[in-house]
């Protein structure tokens, strides 16, 4: 059975590898099918490419896209997408500027607890500076010792009622699931057990995604519990959506989950891969 991850990080975006170091982490575990899907950006793809090919793997161009539904993050991924595309790239482009300008509001926030250059000192951890993200404000705070790790920095800063959260408003669902199928990509939801939505809000999240032309959720994910495995399995019985499989991996000091190294889907499930030529 073929070993498939199909969603992890490099320092493209909020990854601590590159995506030459990530392709050889993920064949060295064994990953026969691999894509790299950073956050709003496409621009570690060449190199993905590149050395995945040389390491014989069969490489799918990805993106995990922030979009904002019902006043909520959430998180979209094209798989299979052409990244060259003029539509993607520009949308991705608009969703960049919006992470720079909430990073210098996040800055300002946790400078009004005590903390100077906050920005900068993020800046440090981002390899791409137009990719800022919390993660990287969050390595500067570690740095600090404000916080012993990144998931303690996630519990006392940066989320909802905590110092350094902004609330931001991302892309829309019905533009991500356009740029993504104009690029000729599959829509998927990326770990939607992660979301605080009510019932009625994830059933509206479900049946617009459908009705824009979105066709898989995430069911094995670093991102979930077991029993959230067997939930989203339900789930993508009940709906017919397309199941996928990825690590979220965000580099070895930080995920609790390796490329490659999950559970593999239900059996009877419809994967998000079953028409591709593997
Ligand atoms: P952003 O897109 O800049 O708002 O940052 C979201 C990223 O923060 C996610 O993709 C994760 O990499 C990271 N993140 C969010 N919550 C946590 C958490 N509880 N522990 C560790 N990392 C987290
Ligand atoms: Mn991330
Ligand atoms: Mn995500
Ligand atoms: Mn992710």
């Amino acid at each position: 059975m073929l070993n498939i991850d199909l969603h992890c990080h490099s320092n493209v975006s909020d990854g601590t590898l590159s995506p030459a170091e990530l392709a050889r982490r993920a064949a060295a575990n064994g990953v026969d099918v691999w894509a790299l899907t950073d956050h709003d950006e496409v621009g570690g793809i060449a190199e993905a490419r590149a050395a995945a090919q040389d390491l014989g793997m069969h490489f799918v161009a990805g993106v995990e896209i922030s979009i904002t539904f019902a006043g909520k993050t959430v998180h979209i991924v094209g798989l299979d997408i052409d990244e060259q595309h003029p539509d993607l790239h520009g949308g991705l482009a608009s969703v960049r500027e919006g992470r720079v300008q909430r990073g210098h509001l996040i800055a300002t926030q946790l400078e009004l607890t005590g903390l100077s250059n906050v920005f900068e000192g993020a800046l440090k951890y981002a390899e791409n500076p137009s990719l800022i993200g919390r993660t990287h404000f969050a390595r500067y705070l570690v740095e600090l010792g404000v916080q012993p790790t990144v998931s303690d920095v996630f519990r006392h800063y940066l989320v909802e009622g905590k110092p350094g959260f902004v609330p931001h408003r991302w892309t829309t669902l019905q533009e991500a699931v356009s740029w993504i199928r104009a690029a000729g990509g599959r829509a998927v939801i990326a770990h939607p057990g992660r979301y605080a939505f009510d019932q009625m809000q994830f059933d509206a999240l479900l049946s617009e995604f459908i009705a824009l032309g979105g066709e898989g959720i995430e069911v094995v994910t670093g991102s979930h519990t077991p029993d959230q495995f067997d939930a989203y399995a339900a789930l993508a019985r009940r709906t017919g959506l397309l199941a996928s499989r990825g690590s979220d991996f965000h580099g070895p000091a930080e995920s609790r989950v390796d490329l490659g190294s999950l559970p593999h889907l239900p059996a009877d499930l419809k994967p998000v891969w079953h028409d591709w030529q593997l």
